[in-house]
């Protein structure tokens, strides 16, 4: 029987790059996706997965979600926790609603989806929980400190809920990227790009793919005896 994986934020970016790696894996991805449906439909139906529309963000949504990927594919084996957005600026000028707002999407969230599905899991007695977190949730970034403060939490819950769930079979684990090229990085000028890429001991930015490649290896057998770990993905910007 194929196993089931809920990637959140999967139409796009690392979460897009997970859904076919991980289906490429064995498993039927769940692509979980606000706005983007036409993409999240398409990767649905290349790689024999589920497209879901649930802001993370709401607990009722994230729930119907979690119970109709489990009566569609009769379990839930992976949950992915990666769809974030990030809010740049000096802190004293963001707003309480955009400060809101990103603690809702990037903690809330992944308290959201890990709590409809930890129940699912601990039946099984097997499960693994996979954080993308951010190697400025490590080292701080100016200009995005509410985006590294969200980031910093999702560590720290990695680690807590691995102590607590290590008992039931479940793995919880942490991926901490560095510049990956997506859409987030939009905001960045060509110049800021070389100049990230230059401080990166191996010289380049990293692909969602090499995110991907992390997170299904986590998932994977050989990761049965690693919990609790934060693996940094970022050509050695952080070290
Ligand atoms: P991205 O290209 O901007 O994609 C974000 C994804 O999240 C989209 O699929 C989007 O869905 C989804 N999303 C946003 N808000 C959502 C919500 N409230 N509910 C459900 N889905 C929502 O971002 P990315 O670069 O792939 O980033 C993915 C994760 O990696 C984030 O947690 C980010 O913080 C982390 N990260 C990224 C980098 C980087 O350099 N790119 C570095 C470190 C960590 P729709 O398009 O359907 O709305």
């Amino acid at each position: 029987m194929k196993k089931a994986a809920i990637i959140t934020g999967a139409s796009r970016g690392i979460g897009k790059a997970v859904a076919y790696t991980l289906a490429n894996a064995g498993y039927i991805p769940v692509i979980n996706y606000l706005n983007s449906r036409t993409s999240a439909e398409q990767i649905a139906a290349e790689t024999g997965g589920i497209a879901f529309c649930a802001d993370v963000s709401d607990s009722d949504a994230v729930k119907r979600m979690t119970e109709t990927a489990y009566e569609k594919c009769g379990g839930i084996d992976v949950l992915v926790n990666n769809a974030g957005i990030s809010v740049t600026g000096l802190f004293t000028d963001i707003t309480p609603e955009q400060e809101q707002n990103i603690l809702d999407v990037n903690l809330r969230g992944v308290f959201n989806c890990t709590r409809h599905a930890v129940p699912y899991m601990v039946r099984q007695k097997h499960g693994r929980i996979i954080n993308i977190s951010s190697m400025w949730g490590e080292v701080g970034a100016s200009c995005e400190v509410h985006y590294s403060a969200t980031k910093a939490a999702v560590i720290g819950f990695t680690k807590a809920l691995a102590k607590e769930l290590g008992p039931s079979g479940i793995t919880v684990n942490c991926i901490a990227p560095g510049v990956i090229m997506t859409d987030m990085n939009a905001q960045y000028s060509e110049e800021e790009l070389n100049i990230l890429k230059e401080e990166t001991p191996l010289q380049k930015l990293g692909t969602p793919e090499d995110i991907a490649g992390a997170a299904a290896f986590l998932a994977s057998d050989s990761a049965g005896f690693i919990t609790g770990q934060i693996l940094g993905v970022n050509g050695g910007f952080v070290i």
